[in-house]
């Protein structure tokens, strides 16, 4: 058992990814449809850049991306799976035990401390220790379901924590992605996502830039914060942050 952190991986993309939305949207508006599928790189870029302006996206949805994520809580999986315009395969803990489970300990526990009976320890450790008690529960629990794995596994598994590790597949198209950035690029997301959306962001970006420049929380394509009092109070800052990636 150790603590992980999240890795992600861009496994597959719609190759030609601009030609093949050109050729989508061109589709919409040609009487003559002979060479629609044979678009020239660098002016569908250009057009697919102008789509996106124009607010005609669902062309933009024949784009898909397909990420390997891993390392990561299921808090993180369970905020991640309500991106409906989505599809998922997800590491079981039925069919697969969890007698060591990995974890993930969540950074902000760096440096502060927890009182106990045997006086003030470290907040990891803590968190550390925490885990090994839960495996061991885990364990005993699956021991008296006769260890018989899925159908031990699948009961068992209802004391294990948020904090464990998991994997799971995730395809989206690219217009949900800009959705999903919006939302989960936002201050206002946990760290966690965040940090999966950042990563999710630099790859596609350099695939496919036509779409993705410009993309980020919310904030930056309206030009304001709309959370109102629930503000992280940082625009400048996002903007700052994503302003290269929006200019370019
Ligand atoms: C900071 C933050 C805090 C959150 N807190 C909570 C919380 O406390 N409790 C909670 O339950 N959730 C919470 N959520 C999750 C949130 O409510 C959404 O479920 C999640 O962000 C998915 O967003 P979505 O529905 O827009 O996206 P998707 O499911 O990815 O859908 C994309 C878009 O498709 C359209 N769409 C999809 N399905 C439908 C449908 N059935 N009908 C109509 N239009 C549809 C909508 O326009 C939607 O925006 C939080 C999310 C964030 C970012």
């Amino acid at each position: 058992m150790e603590s992980v952190q999240a890795t992600v991986t861009l496994v597959r993309h719609s190759p030609q990814a601009d030609e093949l939305i050109a050729s989508a949207a061109k589709l919409c508006y040609a009487e003559n449809t002979e060479g629609i599928l044979a678009q020239d790189k660098s002016s569908a870029g250009k057009f697919v850049k102008l789509l996106k302006k124009l607010g005609h996206m669902s062309p933009i949805e024949h784009a898909v991306f397909t990420f390997y994520i891993e390392g990561v809580s299921r808090a993180m999986t369970h905020q991640l799976v309500r991106h409906r315009l989505a599809s998922y395969s997800q590491r079981s803990q039925r069919y697969v035990g969890h007698d060591e489970f990995d974890y993930v300990v969540p950074p902000q526990f760096d440096g502060k401390s927890v009182r106990t009976d045997d006086g003030q320890i470290p907040a990891g450790d803590y968190f550390r220790e925490t885990m090994e008690i839960i495996a061991q529960r885990y364990r005993k629990l699956n021991e008296s379901l006769g260890a018989t794995g899925e159908s031990s596994n699948e009961d068992a598994r209802y004391v294990l924590p948020n904090a464990c590790e998991t994997k799971i597949f995730v395809t989206m198209n690219a217009r949900e992605l800009l959705h999903f950035f919006e939302e989960r690029l936002c201050r206002r997301a946990q760290w966690e996502i965040r940090f999966v959306a950042e990563k999710m962001l630099e790859q596609v970006w350099d695939e496919l830039p036509s779409v993705f420049t410009g993309a980020g929380p919310k904030c930056i394509r309206m030009g304001r914060c709309p959370e109102g009092k629930m503000t992280c109070g940082r625009y400048a800052e996002m903007v700052e942050k994503y302003a290269e990636r929006k200019n370019s």
